[in-house]
């Protein structure tokens, strides 16, 4: 008998594994080879188990944690705005949180967007693109457009719709027969490059073959996807910002929009407020998530510029106006601690900060650069991350399994770094120390040389 006031790890395992169903999981590799862990408080950039080991969170706990755990800032704010107003309906009804929300972040964004559009979780936000898309096509007389193109390797989430535009076979394969079918373009990835390639060379190619696309398809197309610069999921996949810009060129030359999902790379992550701004881009939608509300709870918002929001005005019952309406859409006390999470972000930006911690995970790689089993290593602001080889520098057959014996060791090293396949990544909190950056490092290392030996 389990008791209800269990107090160690192997208890809660146990409850867990008796009631939960994981993400992302093939149940049966729990609580072997795939470890569990009870995680009962965190601060910072570290997690606690019920056993009180630490943990530093060197995966911002899949991506969303931008200030670390428990920042007192985004604390309070979630307290008092609990205790002030928990949620209204947004229909009909608004209050300050998600109005100050909305100016800031179009202050923060800058032009052309005009227009903010509420969602819980990335892939709401992704689904509310699309729509939209597809009705202001449809508003304008052009309803035959209900086509995307995406990039191969991409990844926009797992609801149908975002899933429909993922490529990432991992995810799309057993749903293929459910999902609309999307056009693929090939994905910059800058390790796709041939021989004697460079990055910028080989992603104007990718370009010029997007272009083909649009060209032969323009009149069935709403919208292209994608994320820049990192397609995360897809293998922390980098490629140079030029892409952005013929993208930018060839989708104004085709009249369709540009969606840039930035819930992964968006606010921070690569350094800037957006990814787009290394190309110096806006996309006509904008997917914002993740880290929007530090991690704290799901909030997902869709910029959009006048133009866009101008063509679902008319007369009521005319059909214009857009229809998507999630019960917790806005909800106060996930805007307010939003809130408090953009104070945070434009101070790390503007003081200096976030400048400062992407040099030194610059120079604290170093031991990866030309090591025998790392492979590509590439860093895109605080994303990092390399590819697991061999001694003759091949890749590991898939079934070793290597990039999870590499999770195994940092956890054991007391690092949470959980390799997608192979490809072993660091996406840390922007509030990271220069000591925690060295520690994070040197565990990705000593425990890629342990998983590769
Ligand atoms: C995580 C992610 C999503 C989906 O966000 P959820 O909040 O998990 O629904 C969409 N796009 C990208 C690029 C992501 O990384």
């Amino acid at each position: 008998m389990i008791s209800t006031f269990s107090s160690n790890n192997a208890d809660w395992i146990a409850r867990d594994l008796a009631s939960l169903w994981h993400p992302c999981t093939q149940m049966r590799d729990h609580p072997h080879p795939i470890p569990l862990l009870p995680i009962v408080r965190a601060q910072g950039c570290w997690l606690e188990d019920v056993d009180g080991k630490r943990y530093l969170d060197a995966i911002s706990s899949w991506w969303v944690t931008l200030f670390g755990h428990g920042h007192p800032a985004i604390v309070a704010a979630i307290a008092e705005q609990a205790a002030q107003l928990d949620h209204v309906l947004m229909a009909g009804f608004s209050h300050p949180p998600a109005i100050q929300l909305a100016e800031r972040l179009l202050g923060l964004v800058g032009a052309p967007m005009s227009r903010v559009f509420y969602a819980e979780a990335g892939s709401a936000a992704i689904e509310i693109a699309l729509k939209l898309s597809f009705h202001y096509w449809r508003n304008l007389g052009q309803p035959g457009r209900r086509r995307f193109v995406v990039l191969d390797k991409g990844y926009h989430g797992e609801t149908i719709g975002a899933l429909s535009l993922t490529s990432v076979s991992l995810y799309r394969e057993a749903y293929g027969e459910l999902l609309l079918e999307p056009l693929f373009a090939p994905s910059p990835d800058s390790r796709l490059a041939e021989a004697g390639e460079s990055a910028a060379a080989y992603a104007d190619r990718c370009a010029d073959q997007l272009a083909l696309i649009l060209a032969e398809h323009s009149g069935d197309i709403c919208a292209l996807v994608l994320e820049p610069l990192v397609q995360c999921a897809g293998g922390m996949a980098m490629y140079p910002a030029s892409y952005l810009q013929r993208v930018r060129e060839i989708c104004d030359r085709h009249q369709i929009h540009l969606i840039a999902d930035e819930i992964a790379v968006g606010l921070g992550r690569t350094g800037t407020l957006l990814a787009c701004d290394h190309a110096r881009i806006r996309p006509d939608l904008l997917c914002i998530g993740k880290g929007l509300s530090g991690g704290t709870l799901p909030l997902a918002a869709v910029l959009a510029p006048e133009s866009i929001y101008e063509a679902f005005l008319g007369e009521f019952g005319s059909g214009k106006a857009f229809l998507h309406s999630h019960s917790y859409t806005g909800f106060a006390i996930g805007c307010a601690a939003a809130l408090a999470t953009m104070d945070l972000l434009q101070t790390a930006i503007e003081g200096g900060a976030l400048d400062h911690k992407v040099t030194r995970l610059r120079s604290a790689l170093t031991p990866l650069v030309d090591h025998p089993h790392a492979r590509n290593l590439r860093q895109c602001g605080l994303i990092a991350a390399v590819d697991l080889v061999d001694r003759s520098g091949a890749p590991f057959p898939a079934g070793q399994r290597r990039g999870l014996a590499v999770y195994r060791e940092a956890l054991a090293r007391g690092v949470v770094l959980r390799p997608l396949g192979d490809t072993l990544y660091m996406l840390p909190p922007l509030s990271i120390s220069d000591e925690e950056i060295a520690l994070m490092t040197t565990a990705a290392v000593q425990s890629m040389e342990a998983a590769c030996a």
